[in-house]
């Protein structure tokens, strides 16, 4: 008989977002006459951008032809789309070479497949709240050791609380994981490094012989000066850093799907470049990002496409913005909504995460997301997106305020 992957056998269910949706499904078989506003969401709202659609228009009618028809991309992309992307790391003063960036489906993929280039014993440090995916990959790939369902954490990942207590700036551990998974701007809390904080961590996986993740999937959303923008601003980045990148939120390409990892070649164990590991496994395991993506994020990266698609992200900023001040005009304590779309805030002190959402969907008629779906450490708090539209949110925040 054949046997199972027992460490998948591990994993809980995935219970939070089925769980927003059957109570807000119920909520409203039983008051069909309200009108329940949705900031839970992480997905975009917004169209794809007139540049972006204009791009697709032309490379569906190449894909007509025989002379300009496209078959299989190259593995690690088509040099048009790294070249762009390289130039974009050049706006930040960085140098990254067209040949450091493998382009993929999106962050979430590569995030995810990134640990199996290390070694299957290698320890992992993660941000608690954390977007599970970092977590759960490790999981399957029998890394984490066991699962307490009282505590919420498995036994062989060093958690690392982001709270308001610490302004959710995590602490270094004590002793040196192999590899530290950081995301900023932050998923769910909206939080960031300074450039100064991040070279702490820059310096510490250097010293220790570590391996930074660095998931900036939501970099589009940086206002402040003193931010990075990449994890390759600080200095040493290139000998312990990789980093992840998503069209998603920045162009509203989560059903389009495309993405990019950045993997310096001086990233190396002893004399293997970890470079050469992940060409590697993207030859064997993928067979590159569609062509026609390609292009379309290509268009992003134009000037035209470019100045459309900050509108999106302004658009969603107001949104967050608008959050942030209403909930602290309501007297209700916030992070986030600054250099990212989330909105983070503690729940009332008789209100647990899931509390704060029962009351909020019946009193408000208003979703969002509870914090302790994120990790043990997000008890206690509450996630709300900019992700909405402009005039959903102007309604949500109202209604918050009368609460
Ligand atoms: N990384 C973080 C932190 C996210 O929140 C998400 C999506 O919500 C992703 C990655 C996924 O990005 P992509 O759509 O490129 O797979």
């Amino acid at each position: 008989m054949f046997r199972l992957n027992e460490n998948y056998l591990k994993l809980p269910g995935s219970y939070l977002f089925s769980t927003i949706g059957k109570k807000v499904a119920a909520y409203i078989a039983e008051n069909p006459e309200k009108k329940v506003i949705r900031l839970g969401i992480g997905d975009v709202t917004q169209p794809l951008a007139p540049a972006v659609i204009r791009a697709l228009h032309t490379v569906v009618d190449e894909m007509a032809n025989p002379e300009t028809f496209h078959g299989y991309a190259p593995d690690l992309g088509y040099e048009f789309l790294r070249n762009a992307i390289s130039g974009e790391y050049k706006r930040f003063g960085v140098d990254v070479p067209a040949d450091e960036v493998f382009v993929s489906d999106g962050a979430k993929s590569d995030c995810a497949n990134i640990q199996e280039i290390f070694s299957a014993d290698s320890s992992i440090a993660v941000c608690d709240p954390v977007y599970p995916v970092y977590v759960d990959s490790n999981v399957m790939a029998g890394r984490t050791g066991e699962y307490d369902a009282v505590t919420g954490r498995w036994s062989n990942v060093v958690y690392m609380p982001c709270t308001m207590e610490n302004d959710f700036v995590p602490e270094l551990p004590e002793e040196a994981p192999d590899l530290i998974y950081l995301c900023y701007p932050n998923n769910p809390t909206g939080s960031t490094l300074t450039r100064d904080q991040l070279q702490v961590w820059v310096d510490y996986a250097n010293k220790n012989g570590s391996v930074i993740l660095y998931d900036a999937a939501y970099e589009a959303y940086i206002t402040e000066e003193n931010v990075p923008h990449t994890i390759f601003e600080c200095q040493g980045a290139r000998t312990c850093a990789i980093e992840f990148k998503s069209f998603s939120k920045n162009a509203g390409f989560t059903g389009v799907r495309l993405g990019y990892t950045v993997i310096p070649k001086e990233l190396k164990c002893g004399d293997v470049a970890v470079h050469s590991l992940w060409a590697r496994r993207h030859g064997t395991k993928y067979n590159g990002a569609p062509y026609i993506i390609q292009r379309a994020g290509e268009a992003v990266l134009s000037e035209e496409g470019r100045a459309q698609t900050r509108e999106q992200v302004a658009y969603y900023m107001r949104n967050a913005r608008m959050i942030y001040d209403g909930l602290k005009k309501a007297g209700y304590s916030v992070a986030g909504g600054v250099n990212a779309p989330y909105v983070w805030m503690k729940t009332p002190e008789n209100m647990d995460s899931w509390e704060f959402f029962d009351f909020l969907l019946k009193e408000g008629n208003v979703v969002g997301t509870p914090g302790s779906g994120f990790g043990p450490s997000g008890e206690g708090y509450f996630r709300l997106t900019g992700f909405g539209t402009y005039e959903n949110t102007v309604e949500a925040v109202k209604r918050i305020g009368l609460l």
